[in-house]
């Protein structure tokens, strides 16, 4: 079985990384960790890994920097990484950067699990993950609690919702994104973290990938611009709108000052 798992390498201060004039995160003096909830998608991979013979890939996208994503991935127990980067991929959206995952995930074969993380602690849209099933026509259930049992063909999943938990059967190949509860991160071991250094990380740039139209990635293949960004101001009254979610977006809109 081969498992891809996503990892993204964020700030590990949230506050007062954003520049409000250009809207733009500033990262420059950030330390630089893994993405918490991207480390419980590998603990998940490394479980399935225990129950059935697996290959684990781990796949980052991000500067050069994110390489530390794939020595921590490593030193938990990852087979092979992947780091994707290139100039063409900054400042990528949603969009933009879950059709680069597909293309990265592409050029390393097919995969019988992909797995994500819930969210990541900066972008923290939680959208990447089902993105990326769409761009690989894939069966996707986030907030995955529990892998309850896994075979060549088919997988048995916890979903946790709200306070409900709800089982569900999937083909493979699928895509889960899984919550940090029930998938606690094991600690790296000292045997593989000394190795970790030494492994060999595949570097994936434009240039690999089957689509090479740069209008496809990064900002220029991104949907979404940053118009402005500011702390909301605290709201006295809680206006309740009424009226078509057309409607409601306008009032809303009119109410922030946004309209
Ligand atoms: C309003 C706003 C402004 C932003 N401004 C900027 C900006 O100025 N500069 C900037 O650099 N970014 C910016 N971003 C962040 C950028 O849009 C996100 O990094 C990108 O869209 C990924 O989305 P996410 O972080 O919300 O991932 P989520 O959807 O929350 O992530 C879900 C899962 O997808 C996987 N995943 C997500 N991203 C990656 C990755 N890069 N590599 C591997 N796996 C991944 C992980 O498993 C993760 O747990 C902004 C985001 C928003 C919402």
């Amino acid at each position: 079985m081969k498992i891809a798992v996503c990892m993204k390498q964020v700030p590990a201060e949230s506050r007062g990384s954003m520049n409000e004039e250009t809207g733009v995160i500033v990262r420059a003096g950030l330390q630089p960790v893994v993405n918490n909830y991207d480390l419980s998608a590998l603990e998940a991979a490394l479980r399935i890994r225990e129950c059935v013979p697996a290959e684990i890939h781990v796949f980052t996208m991000g500067p050069s920097k994110a390489e530390e994503v794939l020595r921590t991935a490593f030193s938990m127990g990852a087979d092979a990484g992947y780091l994707i980067s290139d100039k063409a991929f900054s400042g990528a959206d949603v969009l933009a950067t879950s059709y680069t995952l597909h293309r990265a995930i592409e050029t390393a074969g097919q995969y019988d699990v992909i797995l994500c993380g819930r969210q990541t602690t900066d972008g923290d849209t939680a959208q990447v993950s089902g993105a990326l099933a769409q761009w690989r026509n894939l069966p996707h259930v986030n907030w995955v609690s529990a892998i309850e049992n896994i075979t060549e063909s088919a997988v048995t999943v916890e979903q946790t919702v709200e306070r409900e938990k709800v089982r569900l059967l999937l083909p493979l190949p699928c895509l889960l994104s899984v919550e940090r509860e029930g998938f606690l991160p094991r600690m790296p071991s000292l045997r593989l973290k000394m190795a970790a250094g030494k492994k060999k990380i595949t570097v994936v740039t434009l240039k690999d990938l089957s689509d090479q139209d740069a209008s496809h990635y990064g900002l220029n293949g991104s949907a979404t611009r940053v118009r402005k960004i500011y702390p909301p101001p605290r709201m006295q009254h809680k206006p309740l709108f009424s009226g078509s979610p057309d409607e409601c977006a306008e009032l809303i809109l009119r109410e922030t000052g946004m309209g």
